[in-house]
């Protein structure tokens, strides 16, 4: 039996998935910078195959590789020449739209043999997409747009699922994958990474998404739903200025209520840091309607202000009131029978 797992583990071991990551959309490389921060897994756990079973995986970031240059760009010839099967093709930055780009391109890596000219990024999707096992959106640039994609931008620039179509299938039949966040948290990119070479690899199912093609697991929630500071918005107490007031956000910009993201539970780095769980207000750079749906940024939302409002002059301070007085009469007070006497006085009752 045992033997029959190590043979099927150094099966699974021996698959070589390659990822093909490119930064060379409208784009900052801020994703490849955060998921060298990466600890859940780190990125050397999955390069140097750390988690036993897992398929041997080689990532093409232009970020982190040796290779420069010619010598570079050669996986993504070998790729769309059917050398490197399977592959896993991440996109980092938005796809400015080629069919209005004049006399030029808006964006491009490497350069066509045959004529000498970039090839656009727009071209290189045409190419690879279809021979992809797997295509992901890494960052609200490549997700959704974002801020390339901001009114008046001037490339039509657009996110992945918008260039392939919505509802658009891989060869292996797996829908675009979006991890938007702008960046997108490093262990939210990570994890979803190892998840697919273990799909690819036959050892786990098809990664459950939403209907805007987010890992659900990882986007069910909203940020207010697992922020450290919903516990005073629920008592009706806001922070009226930046710093070290441990109250809710909300009226000092904060859209954590109507935005879905893990960063406040995920924290950013190895649990660390985050957003409003730390001070700093939900901006909503993982949705869809970001960047401009939200803006200004540091202005009180008019809902979120309405509901503030009505928590803080109703239910709010009368929960409060009622909070802190049970603490301090009976939850922050020890039982009575805990005292140094010559009788017992807990309850117990002998019984034989
Ligand atoms: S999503 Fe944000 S971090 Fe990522 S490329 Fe775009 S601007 Fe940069
Ligand atoms: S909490 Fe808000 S600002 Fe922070 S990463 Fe999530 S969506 Fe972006």
């Amino acid at each position: 039996m045992a033997s029959t797992a190590y043979a099927e583990q150094s099966k699974t071991e021996a698959v070589t998935a390659h990822v093909l990551w490119m930064t060379t959309g409208l784009s900052c490389e801020g994703d490849s910078v955060a998921m060298t921060s990466a600890t859940n897994p780190s990125l050397e756990d999955i390069i140097l195959q750390a988690i036993p079973g897992m398929p041997k995986v080689i990532v093409h970031n232009q970020v982190i590789d040796y290779a420069v240059g010619q010598e570079y760009a050669q996986a993504w010839f070998d790729a769309e020449a059917g050398k490197l099967d399977p592959f896993v093709l991440c996109i980092e930055g938005s796809l400015g739209n080629e069919e209005i780009n004049g006399d030029g391109h808006w964006t491009g890596f490497a350069v066509n043999p045959s004529n000498g000219q970039p090839i656009t990024m727009n071209e290189w999707m045409d190419r690879l997409a279809p021979k992809a096992a797997a295509v992901v959106a890494i960052g609200t640039c490549a997700t959704y747009g974002g801020i390339p994609a901001m009114k008046n931008n001037p490339t039509g620039a657009m996110g992945v699922p918008d260039y392939l179509g919505w509802s658009w299938k891989s060869k292996a039949g797996l829908p675009v994958i979006c991890i938007p966040g702008c960046p997108a948290q490093p262990d939210n990119m990570t994890e979803v990474l190892l998840y697919l070479a273990l799909h690819l690899a036959g050892l786990a199912p098809a990664p459950e998404l939403d209907e805007a093609l987010r890992p659900k697991w990882l986007f069910g929630r909203t940020v207010r739903e697992s922020c450290n500071r919903a516990g005073f918005a629920e008592q009706g107490d806001f922070a009226t200025e930046y710093g070290s007031d441990h109250r809710c956000l909300i009226k000092l910009g904060c859209k954590g209520p109507v935005v879905k993201c893990n960063v406040p539970v995920r924290g950013w780095v190895n649990g660390i840091g985050g957003c409003p769980n730390v001070g700093g207000i939900c901006m909503a750079c993982t949705m869809p309607g970001f960047p401009d749906k939200f803006m200004p940024f540091m202005d009180e939302d008019k809902y979120g202000a309405m509901a503030a409002n009505v928590i803080k002059f109703s239910y709010g301070p009368i929960v409060r009131y009622f909070r802190m007085r049970n603490i301090r009469r009976e939850y922050d007070v020890e039982p009575e029978w805990r005292r140094r006497s010559s009788t017992l006085s807990s309850g117990y009752a002998k019984r034989w």
